[in-house]
């Protein structure tokens, strides 16, 4: 029989932090052993649940979310992103200019089908949250990567993005607060590469599903508020501020210089109509979620638990000889990195999976995010203090052996 075999456009498509080694501890956990996990950001299962206020409206209005919505979403959820927009002082949003999704990541390959032509080129930060490299690719572009720097704070360097544009390159897309390193970038910065954006004539995508959380009286700014004259998609949802990963729940908002765009507009409204809506029930969450601001504001902010949680998993992993961390401002994880001439790693997904066996913790390696030394690895700082000394104490204890290999 003739072997049913994946498209080709999945070729060099990859998601690591579900990846083999994952699958791997699925199986061991089957087997009957307890792994403690490090691996995925989806709050709700450590704890921080969803605020009660958004679980009541969604089962309030239950009954009357059986049937399809506007294929942008709801108007009240997508009036509550309006004035979410204006309050991050993003100018000229009006109702037409925000999609309702499937969480991010729907949207976030939707925004890339609809751009790219075979061979598009566009940036993507190094290390970055690899759904945006696999949106790309699986779109028939060219996933061209630029580093951030570690030793300047995980900021991006510019000139490096300078020298990977060409007459291909479409988009600039940026993470911040970022996901792996926890970098939030300052204003200057952004500016600079709006400067970028419009010499070149790019369109910024800019993933913003971590801006409350802060830390250290941080602020974040939306790059989309400082300029109108060149195209933003800046994305957004309930899974992580608001805890809520599992309803599946984001969103676009189409800012700036629109004019220019209309062709590539009608296909994202193409787009958004052919997979008909988002999931109704979880929208009527996002009203209350941007508008409570009573009783949502501090269950955003990480004051305490997570606060403290970073911090500890933070002191303890820099204590381990040879490993070093930028602390980060935002987010929920840490990338810290292995001095190369203490631990000569050469394949870092073996290296996480000789973790898991011998240890029973499970982490992400860094080339899971697409970075390009076998040489860091993500920690969710997500499980309570007990958990985290537990874990790093294995983690200390692992790396310990590999030193005297
Ligand atoms: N963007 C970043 C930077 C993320 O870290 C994640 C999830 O971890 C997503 C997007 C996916 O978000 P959603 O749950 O809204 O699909």
């Amino acid at each position: 029989m003739r072997s049913i075999t994946k498209s080709s456009k999945l070729a060099n498509v990859c998601y690591d932090i579900r990846g083999p080694v994952l699958e791997r501890a699925r199986r061991m956990e089957e087997d009957g052993h307890h792994i403690i996990k490090l691996n995925i950001g989806n709050p709700a299962t450590f704890g921080f649940e969803v605020p009660e206020e958004i679980l009541q409206d969604v089962i309030h209005n239950l009954s009357a979310a059986s049937g399809y919505c506007d294929s942008k979403g709801l108007f009240a959820a997508r009036k509550a992103i309006m004035h979410y927009s204006q309050e991050k002082k993003i100018p000229n949003v009006q109702m037409d200019d925000i999609f309702i999704g499937n969480g991010v990541s729907e949207l976030v390959v939707l925004a890339m089908q609809a751009l790219l032509n075979n061979g598009d080129e566009v940036l993507i930060p190094m290390p970055d949250y690899p759904l945006w490299t696999a949106a790309v690719v699986l779109s028939g572009g060219v996933a061209r990567h630029y580093v951030c720097d570690e030793e300047a704070g995980w900021l991006p360097d510019l000139d490096d993005i300078r020298s990977k544009i060409n007459d291909r390159t479409r988009a600039l897309v940026i993470i911040n607060p970022n996901n792996p390193t926890g970098a939030l970038y300052p204003k200057a910065l952004l500016l600079e590469l709006i400067e970028i954006a419009r010499q070149h004539q790019l369109i910024i995508y800019s993933d913003e599903i971590y801006d409350k959380i802060l830390y250290d009286d941080a602020t974040h700014t939306s790059i989309a508020s400082l300029a109108d004259d060149i195209l933003f998609i800046t994305f957004n949802g309930l899974s992580k501020n608001y805890r809520a990963a599992g309803f599946r729940s984001g969103w676009a908002i189409v800012s700036g210089e629109k004019n220019h765009a209309e062709d590539y507009i009608a296909g994202l409204n193409m787009l958004a109509s052919m997979r008909l809506c988002a999931n109704v029930p979880s929208q009527f969450g996002i009203q209350t979620a941007l508008g409570g601001y009573q009783s949502i504001y501090d269950l955003t902010l990480p004051t305490g638990r997570l606060k403290r949680q970073r911090d500890v998993a933070w002191e303890l992993l820099t204590d381990i000889p040879g490993v070093s961390c930028y602390k980060p401002q935002a987010a929920m994880y840490l990338f810290p990195k292995l001095d190369p001439k203490i631990y000569p790693v050469m394949d870092d997904q073996q290296l996480i999976l000789d973790l898991l066996l011998e240890e029973k913790v499970l982490v992400v390696q860094g080339s899971g995010f697409n970075w390009m030394n076998p040489d860091h690895f993500r920690v969710v700082f997500l499980p309570n203090i007990d958990d985290l000394k537990e874990a790093i104490s294995r983690i200390a204890h692992f790396l310990h052996r590999y030193r005297k290999r």
